[in-house]
């Protein structure tokens, strides 16, 4: 590994050589930006981390403590074997050594079985199912506060960028951005995501520097090919022209006020559960009414 400008052994050469302590001093720094450039929340405000156990949202939740103090972590117990019992006892343990709130919802509370149980009535992909009653779960529980906050990365944007702009996707992509979504209702709490300008690699050795990764599981169920080829071509963009992912997402934050005006969200009430949607019934009511046929 090459030299710090300190002279100091770099941990990381992500954007350019850094020791431990410039590294952790230049992502603290860099995560504080974001939150200032895009007014992502003030000191007075009321705010939920979505946290999962994992090496981003417990970044997320260190960093947001540190900067703001008091603050909430949501987490959702799909009822994945094997995996999110474990990430949520890790979770458990650390919100309870850095004195964070911790609010747990599940999917077996909510529909009556867990993910594991409730897949084998549909014949949908995990995470189809998953993605639909986690957003449900999540948008209630965020409620009564005034950001949700989530961990989502450099590569996470760029990736959903470059995939939906493959897929003429306009609709998605006016949801992304470091505050997404453009719905403007008391039944929905923005998304803001400081971790934005972070690269995947630096949330990782953040993460480990600071003694946060112990023994986090990946979900059995991850298995997103378009995703994972897009991931593994901007790597190797990245490799050779460094900084791609940042002008990937810079270019499209230019242009991102003129997709959302052109793609603005209408939002309307599930006639069932009253909770916002696009359509008559929302999706996780779809789910549900699924299953009572059954
Ligand atoms: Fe849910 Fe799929 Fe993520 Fe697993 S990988 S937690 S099933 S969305």
């Amino acid at each position: 590994m090459a030299l710090c400008e300190c002279k100091k052994k770099a941990v990381i050469d992500v954007r350019t050589p850094m020791c431990k302590e410039h590294f952790i001093e230049f992502f603290e720094d860099k995560v504080e930006q974001t939150i200032h450039e895009f007014d992502l929340f003030s000191n007075n405000s009321k705010i939920a981390v979505a946290a999962s156990g994992g090496k981003d949202s417990t970044t997320l939740l260190y960093l947001i403590k540190k900067l703001h103090g008091n603050i909430t972590a949501i987490a959702i117990d799909e009822g994945i074997h094997d995996y999110r019992d474990k990430n949520l006892d890790n979770l458990k343990k650390f919100c309870s050594k850095e004195n964070i709130e911790l609010k747990i919802y599940s999917f077996k509370d909510y529909t009556g079985l867990t993910l594991d149980e409730a897949l084998k009535h549909f014949k949908l992909s995990p995470c189809h199912v998953c993605g639909i009653w986690r957003r449900y779960l999540i948008n209630k529980a965020a409620r009564e506060y005034d950001v949700l906050a989530t961990g989502h990365n450099l590569d996470d944007e760029a990736q959903s960028v470059v995939m939906n702009m493959m897929k003429s996707n306009l609709k998605i992509l006016a949801r992304l951005g470091p505050v997404s979504g453009n719905i403007k209702d008391p039944k929905f709490t923005s998304r803001v995501k400081p971790l934005y300008f972070i690269h995947e690699k630096e949330v990782a050795v953040y993460a480990l520097l600071k003694g946060f990764l112990t023994d986090f599981t990946e979900c059995p169920n991850a298995k997103d090919s378009f995703r994972s080829t897009v991931r593994d071509e901007l790597n190797d963009l990245e490799k050779v022209r460094r900084g791609s992912k940042e002008r990937i997402v810079r270019g499209f934050l230019n242009n991102l006020d003129s997709i959302i005006s052109n793609n603005k969200d209408e939002l309307s009430f599930c006639s069932q559960c009253q909770e916002p949607t696009k359509e008559s019934i929302c999706n996780s009511c779809k789910l549900l009414n699924k299953l009572a046929a059954v």
